[in-house]
């Protein structure tokens, strides 16, 4: 299976990623965990290009196509080798990220997210995905408690509204895929939420 995770910053992936992580290991299932924008050398180096806080303005399709860049070095040494050698492939983050940053955040038309996706990923979906959510204001506290702000996290209120907006409409347009979880709540309470979605996954 194919399994990200999502959601506006703060919202505590990490912790669950690794929650999910060590619940399959425990069952003898190979595990890759992996993240985006990243994943692989030059993914990751693309990561850093997109992070890094700078003077020049970063073109909107620039980013996008960015983004899709690393996407496809991801999915061609990494993703798809182990969901076909029958690994569990766990990711912080994929292409919901970009309709909800790119489309949402940046306001870039869902469009040309749509044709990349066709384009980079063929028919490469994932099965689920845990959309961790919060109210922007929560989730930017503990983000930031974190230290310094990389060069999306030092966007405005407004922006993560347009973020948290754009994931939760994809949650209502896939229902079956999109597992929205309230990360409010104790992490006890997060973690049998995500439990009662990877049990209907694998009731699927
Ligand atoms: O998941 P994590 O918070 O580590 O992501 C790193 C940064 O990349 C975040 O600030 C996130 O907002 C940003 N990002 C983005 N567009 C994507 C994926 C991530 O702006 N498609
Ligand atoms: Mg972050």
């Amino acid at each position: 299976y194919f399994i990200t995770l999502e959601g506006i910053e703060g919202v505590g992936k990490t912790t669950n990623l690794n929650y999910v992580r060590e619940k399959l290991e425990q069952r003898g299932i190979e595990v890759v965990v992996t993240r985006e924008p990243g994943g692989t050398p030059l993914g990751e180096q693309i990561r850093e290009l997109l992070l890094t806080p700078r003077d020049e303005k970063i073109a909107n399709m620039a980013e996008l196509l960015m983004v899709f860049a690393a996407r496809a070095q991801h999915l061609e040494s990494v993703i798809v080798p182990a969901l076909e050698r029958g690994a569990w492939v766990l990711c912080d983050r994929f292409t919901d990220a970009t309709f909800a940053y790119q489309g949402g955040g940046r306001e870039l038309d869902a469009e040309p997210v749509a044709l990349l996706e066709k384009l980079v990923q063929g028919s490469v979906r994932p099965d689920l995905t845990l959309l961790l959510d919060l109210p922007v204001e929560t989730g930017l506290a503990r983000a930031r408690a974190r230290g310094k702000p990389d060069r999306i996290e030092s966007e405005k209120h407004a922006f993560f509204e347009r973020v948290r907006t754009a994931y939760l409409e994809q949650a209502r347009c896939e229902p079956a895929r999109v597992a929205v979880i309230d990360a409010a709540p104790s992490l006890p309470d997060v973690q049998r939420a995500i439990d009662i979605a990877l049990e209907r996954l694998e009731q699927a």
